[in-house]
């Protein structure tokens, strides 16, 4: 039973976190709008919670679930004997096109949006950013994961590279990299890049519904989902209901999803004048109910010539 060892993968994982970090910050993307440490710092908290929560909830469960279908040749790659090389690649596409289609619900159902509007609400996007989802979200994601492994058929190893690709495109796409404009658009032909990926986390909603991919484009073309060609200095990141930093703050980030929620795409201040708008609106129709109903009792007053 083949198998990625955790001391290769983990090195390899903190390294391109490390080298995204250090190369974001000398070529920057798009302006940043927090303090990039204390951003940083609060989105690796909530990876932490995250990552526990994969411990407890997700390896458990997965980890068996794997070495029993690779036993007994469980789902569509049980089927084929392919070689492993062909076998991981098979495995990382159909994992790549079920996330997608995982992404999409994320956004489409509501309970789920709760947990991943966390990501969402986040003022800078940047290599920190592919690490933050909240832990709700994760444990919500384990049935579809297991579902995932059990149709597709995926082994412990392949599923470890899965996790390998899925986490070095995540960091990639959603860092605030200024690649080369030229270079970027052919990387883009078959990855997701950052550009794309920034569409995804615009504060207009017809902008977030598109570019759901993670790893490669092609999803979002073949559903016609795929957005470019947007300059990155007219996107502004995040979701206009949680504009400011003290509504993203780390316990009210944690608290987000279990609270009422708001009118997502609205900010604070057009739902504070639509507010006061109908305030207006019904102060005006209560003073034409009362006119009219003083003229009605004038008007019975007269006809009967008693005084009101
Ligand atoms: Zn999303």
């Amino acid at each position: 039973m083949r198998r990625l060892s955790p001391w290769a993968v983990g090195p390899l994982i903190a390294g391109v976190f490390v080298l995204l970090t250090w190369q974001e910050r000398r070529r920057p993307l798009r302006k940043r709008i927090e303090p990039s440490t204390g951003h940083c710092v609060r989105n690796l908290a909530i990876a932490g919670v995250g990552a526990l929560t994969m411990v407890v909830f997700e390896s458990p469960l997965i980890q068996p679930l794997a070495r029993l279908v690779e036993q007994r040749r469980w789902g569509l790659l049980g089927v084929f004997q392919l070689p492993v090389w062909a076998e991981a690649a098979a495995a990382l596409v159909l994992m790549d096109y079920t996330f997608y289609l995982w992404h999409v619900l994320l956004h489409r159902v509501l309970l789920l949006w709760r947990f991943h509007a966390v990501h969402h609400v986040d003022l800078d996007l940047d290599t920190s950013t592919a690490l933050r989802f909240h832990f709700g979200e994760l444990f919500l994601s384990v049935p579809w994961r297991a579902a995932q492994v059990a149709l597709i058929g995926l082994s412990p190893f392949t599923f470890g590279v899965w996790q390998v690709w899925f986490a070095l495109c995540v960091m990639f796409h959603h860092s605030n990299l200024r690649l080369p404009i030229a270079l970027e658009r052919i990387i883009n032909r078959v990855l997701v890049t950052p550009r794309m990926h920034g569409v995804h986390h615009s504060n207009h909603p017809e902008e977030t519904n598109s570019n759901w991919s993670s790893g490669l484009t092609i999803w979002d073309w073949l559903h016609g989902t795929l957005r470019v060609a947007i300059p990155q200095v007219t996107i502004e990141i995040g979701v206009p209901a949680y504009q400011d930093a003290s509504s993203v703050a780390l316990p009210k980030l944690m608290q987000m999803p279990f609270e009422d929620q708001p009118d997502y795409w609205r900010s604070r201040r057009e739902r504070a004048g639509a507010a006061a708008q109908s305030k207006i609106r019904s102060s005006a129709a209560l003073i034409f109910l009362r006119t009219t109903a003083l003229r009605r009792v004038g008007e019975r007053a007269a006809a009967t010539n008693k005084p009101v």
